[in-house]
């Protein structure tokens, strides 16, 4: 009997096939809308790729793509010779969002089943190419769709995205139980809107209180990733699709972004490593 380790590549946890050229796909999640999941994949993303690997981000978020607004790009994907589409590409990201190819009232109104045949073709009928790491921006929430959706895509691991306060605590605890269920690695918890340093007297208040995120992940079991601070310029930047990493890469609030994308680059280092397989002789 002998213990091999059989293939180098990181494999990914789901019951999904792999994608052929991504090594890597990680989900940003948030038990509901508008705590920052989008802002926050998009810097992320930009992070990985500052970091030096190959990223791309997938905008699933049917019911509100975000990214073409973030990375300020529009227009539709070419399709190439082999009828892939071709990801769009900004701040040497891959982008491929939804919001290019249906009008966003249509999606709106897609029941499960046409979300996930969507977000199937955007996996593996678009020319990635090769990628260290594709960053998927899941529809907020923990319904069939999100369920569904974490159980069909090869994912390396889940990152969920919270505000500090208890009501957005509590729905990220369901994200996490949702990922639990299906077996998906937690890479970790991410406070946004943290604190806010008022611009013109500097002092600091926690509006949603601070370090919630801290304790639940605690609690949880799962790696703290980090906090990232309610700021104008956040807002401003990601509004007008000019995302802080790629534009001020280094700032203080680009620091906090690829410091989180280090981390999870070192989680996934290791959390990818396939279990060692027992071969009887
Ligand atoms: P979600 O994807 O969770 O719905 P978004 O990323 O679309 O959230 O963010 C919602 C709004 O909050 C956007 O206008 C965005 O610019 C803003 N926002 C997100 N994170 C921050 C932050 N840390 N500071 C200030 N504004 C933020």
């Amino acid at each position: 009997m002998s213990v091999t380790h059989p293939h180098p590549t990181p494999q990914a946890t789901s019951r999904a096939p792999g994608i052929p050229g991504i090594k890597h796909v990680i989900a940003v999640a948030s038990g509901k809308g508008g705590v920052g999941k989008s802002t926050t994949a998009c810097n992320l993303a930009l992070g990985f790729a500052a970091l030096g690997h190959k990223t791309g981000i997938l905008d699933a978020d049917v019911y509100g793509p975000s990214q073409p607004k973030l990375f300020g790009l529009r227009g539709k994907p070419r399709m190439t010779a082999e009828r892939k589409l071709e990801p769009m590409e900004r701040f040497g990201v891959k982008v491929m969002s939804v919001g290019f190819l249906v009008d966003e009232d249509l999606a709106m109104i897609w029941r499960g089943p046409m979300v996930m045949s969507a977000i199937t073709q955007m996996l593996r009928e678009v020319a990635w190419g090769e990628l260290d790491v594709l960053v998927v921006d899941l529809p907020p929430g923990t319904g069939d769709a999100q369920l569904t959706m974490a159980q069909q895509t090869p994912l390396t691991g889940a990152i969920i995205v919270s505000t500090p306060q208890d009501l957005a605590l509590l729905d990220a605890r369901r994200g996490i139980a949702m990922f639990r269920r299906v077996n998906v690695p937690l890479l970790g918890l991410i406070e946004n809107m943290s604190n806010f340093c008022c611009p013109a007297c500097n002092r600091v208040t926690a509006i949603f209180g601070h370090g919630g995120a801290r304790g639940e992940a605690k609690k949880v079991g799962i790696p703290f990733l980090g906090e990232i601070p309610l700021t104008m310029q956040l807002r401003e930047t990601s509004d007008d699709g000019r995302p802080v990493v790629a534009t001020e890469p280094d700032g203080v609030h680009a620091r906090h972004y690829i410091d989180i994308a280090r981390s999870v680059w070192s989680g996934i280092g290791a959390a990818g490593r396939p279990a060692p397989r027992i071969i009887i002789e």
